[in-house]
């Protein structure tokens, strides 16, 4: 691209701006195949047991646009794959107490296999009792305090893993990268998301882990520690829902960026598109780089499906749940 910079002069004298180098991790492909893996396995699961019928509902609250487009993505993932879903909205003036009651109900329904309730809630309902008042088999998004402490001992098989953090995990092996001794950076620390990814990246090999050197940084971390710990590092994934946060500057050649974040903001022309976590100028670094959007997200909604599948076939005996 052509490029000018001004001297002292006023004038401005053209020169050739850095190449986008930055080879881009296609989220869409791995995302295509968990869900055709997910469609076929359950294909061949009915053909002995035709009763077999993974469900999963979910839980929305009041009436957030981004809310109501991420519900829709998994229902249509969900309908690929064979799998039946369910949405259940309330208004956002719903009790505490009334939404526990709806949980515990479809805890006991035999028929559901999957309970997700969409974050964010509205400020009085209190997410932690919320998120814990589904059932851990039913816990397909992994946010009980069960499947997090689960997570903490081992990444086996049969763990419910927080969707995003499996995507990330499985996005890595996929890639291929070495990381045994490595460093990673994890912006964000919430339960859902940035915590489970650390845990992960840092966990051992042995119990399912990348056997990283992981420095998890947040709110409080500041912006100079944030570059330098970048600067270093071999993997960065970014949760922390700021546009632009990580830039060029802060990335060192041969790094995995790893791009969680799904931020809605105003174009140049004053339209409502999507940015993740690192700013764009990061694609003239020699990095691997996952797009947003069609990285991590659409992995996210993959995973939920594999996670629906896994809750139906441990509650049906046809897989076992390990230690
Ligand atoms: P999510 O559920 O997607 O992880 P949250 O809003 O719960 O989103 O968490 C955002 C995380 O990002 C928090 O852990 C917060 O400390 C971190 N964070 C927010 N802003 C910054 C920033 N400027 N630098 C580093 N971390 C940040």
């Amino acid at each position: 691209m052509l490029f000018s910079i001004t001297i002292g002069n006023g004038y401005h004298i053209p020169r050739m701006f850095s190449r986008n180098i930055a080879t881009l991790i296609k989220g869409t492909e791995l995302a295509n195949k968990i869900k055709s893996e997910v469609r076929n396995e359950l294909i061949n699961i009915r053909q002995t047991k035709p009763e077999f019928e993974p469900q999963f509902v979910a839980i929305a609250i009041g009436n957030n646009p981004a809310s109501s487009i991420y519900l829709q993505r998994k229902q249509e993932a969900a309908s690929y794959c064979g799998l039946k879903s369910k949405v259940i909205h309330f208004e956002d003036t719903i009790s505490q107490k009334s939404l526990i009651d709806v949980i515990n109900h479809t805890n006991k329904d035999p028929s559901i296999h999957g309970i997700i309730v969409q974050l964010p809630l509205p400020n009085h309902l209190c997410e932690t009792t919320i998120c814990n008042a589904v059932h851990p088999s039913k816990d397909v998004d992994g946010f009980t305090q069960t499947n997090l402490g689960k997570l903490m001992q081992k990444m086996s098989d049969s763990n419910m893993i927080p969707c995003t953090a499996l995507a990330v995990k499985k996005i890595i092996e996929s890639e291929g990268i070495e990381t045994y001794g490595k460093t990673a950076v994890v912006i964000g620390r919430s339960h859902n998301v940035g915590l489970p990814i650390a845990i992960i990246l840092g966990a051992d090999k042995q119990k399912g882990g990348f056997d990283m050197t992981t420095v998890s940084c947040h709110r409080a971390t500041p912006n100079e520690t944030l570059a330098s710990v970048c600067r270093n590092a071999d993997i960065i994934v970014s949760a922390a829902g700021v546009p632009g946060l990580v830039d060029k500057t802060m990335v060192k050649p041969g790094a995995c960026l790893i791009d969680v974040g799904l931020n809605r903001v105003k174009s140049e022309t004053g339209k409502d598109i999507v940015r993740g976590d690192f700013n764009k100028n990061v694609s003239q670094v020699d990095c691997r780089l996952t797009p947003v959007p069609g990285g991590v997200g659409p992995c996210t909604v993959a995973f939920l499906m594999y996670n629906t599948l896994l809750a139906a076939k441990l509650q049906a005996g046809i897989m076992n749940q390990a230690e």
